[in-house]
């Protein structure tokens, strides 16, 4: 679950990490009465879930109250790269004099928090990693020992910061790993961390994504979500815990395992068709679960077929055809259905298929079930 900038940014506070005196607002007057508040230059931001706002038009300086009023006005009625803007963070303006990026990451392949620190801050990490992979210093964190002293001196050191800043960045390097594992985020970000004119560090831009699987320890973080993060039917499954990613496709996918869905996505490529989702049932095979799990993947205009992949272990494939037939029951779908269910009963889960009014055709191998599906979804194999 990705957070907000604002969001983000009073997070690392409550940490230490010193933020530009600001508030949100989701009108133009609330915004002017910000910024009349706050008195002087103010940077006006766009509150939405992607980078690169800057460049879009989202980010705008404004010199009196009332052009806060008229930018915020703007950048409200901005949609970018898809997202409406529903809210605008009001910011007293920093006097950047440098721009440095700060962040940590899970790095997966050592099992260890990982800290950045580049002097190439402001524009995305991944640019400077492209062009100038040297300009970034990175620093494995021990979750039992946590950040040293000598490892953020050794950061401040490598991106050439002024030795005067050295404690300042040691206490918002500390801030922001506290920050980051007190959370359970997977990322926490600075970018821009500015010097300022003044000669002083301060968190410009704030990035925090969480990790939903330790949502259920934050019920405070959990109510940050924003509802324009996930489609409707996103926001269904997860709350019917299904593990559902909706993509571009036409066939829609209904797999029990996570490791089976990608392969059946893979195969139903490799034959010529695009997955229209990653849907993983999960184990076991309530019949109201797979109803659900069926309505959202039809909910979807795009789907012209509907491809199952059941492999039975613990999971019995004639309790998953129950299911099936109990959803289809519920949500009498209009597209041709391709079956292919293997392993414990599965005999007895083709002769209950078989004995539906529902013609659904069936396959045994999964080439062949993909196969299928893919002709079905061009409309050459009709049910
Ligand atoms: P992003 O483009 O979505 O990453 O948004 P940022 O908050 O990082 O802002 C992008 C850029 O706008 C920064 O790198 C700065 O160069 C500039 N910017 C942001 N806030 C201020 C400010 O208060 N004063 C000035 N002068 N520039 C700012
Ligand atoms: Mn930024």
């Amino acid at each position: 679950m990705k957070l907000h900038e604002y969001q983000s940014k009073r997070i690392f506070a409550q940490y230490g990490v010193p933020i530009p005196d600001g508030d949100v607002a989701t009108t133009a007057a609330e915004a002017r009465a910000v910024a009349g508040r706050l008195g002087g230059t103010v940077v006006v931001k766009s509150q939405v879930l992607v980078g690169g706002r800057g460049k879009a038009g989202g980010i705008k300086l404004a010199h009196s109250p009332d052009e806060a009023g008229q930018v915020a006005e703007r950048i409200l009625a901005l949609e970018i790269k898809g997202l409406p803007v529903r809210k605008v963070l009001v910011d007293q303006a920093a006097d950047i004099r440098q721009e440095i990026y700060l962040g940590i990451v899970i790095d997966r392949a050592v099992s260890k928090p990982v800290m950045m620190a580049s002097s190439e801050g402001g524009v995305e990490i991944e640019e400077v990693a492209r062009v100038n992979p040297e300009a970034i210093k990175k620093v494995h964190v021990d979750p039992f020992i946590g950040l040293r002293g000598y490892q953020t001196r050794w950061l401040a050191k490598g991106i050439g910061l002024d030795p005067a800043l050295q404690r300042s960045f040691d206490q918002i390097a500390r801030g922001l790993y506290q920050a980051f594992i007190e959370s359970d985020a997977s990322l926490a970000e600075i970018n821009p961390l500015v010097v300022t004119g003044a000669g002083n560090l301060l968190a410009v831009d704030g990035k925090m994504v969480l990790d939903d699987n330790g949502l259920y320890r934050h019920p405070d973080l959990a109510k940050k979500r924003d509802i324009d993060e996930e489609t409707p039917t996103e926001r269904e499954a997860r709350e019917a815990g299904l593990s559902y990613i909706q993509l571009d496709g036409e066939i829609g996918c209904m797999v029990n395992g996570a490791g089976l869905a990608m392969a059946t996505m893979d195969i139903t490529k490799h034959f010529g068709g695009s997955p229209a989702n990653f849907l993983d049932i999960g184990g076991g095979a309530q019949a109201d679960r797979v109803a659900t799990a069926l309505r959202l993947i039809l909910a979807d205009p795009n789907v012209k077929a509907v491809l199952f992949n059941i492999f039975g272990g613990i999971t019995r494939c004639d309790e998953v055809a129950k299911g099936i037939l109990t959803a289809l029951d519920e949500v009498k779908p209009q597209v041709p259905l391709v079956a292919r269910l293997v392993g414990t009963n599965e005999k007895e889960g083709r002769q209950i298929l078989a004995a539906s009014d529902y013609h659904l055709i069936t396959a045994t191998t999964l080439a062949e079930a993909a196969q299928k599906a893919v002709a079905a979804a061009h409309g050459e194999l009709e049910a």
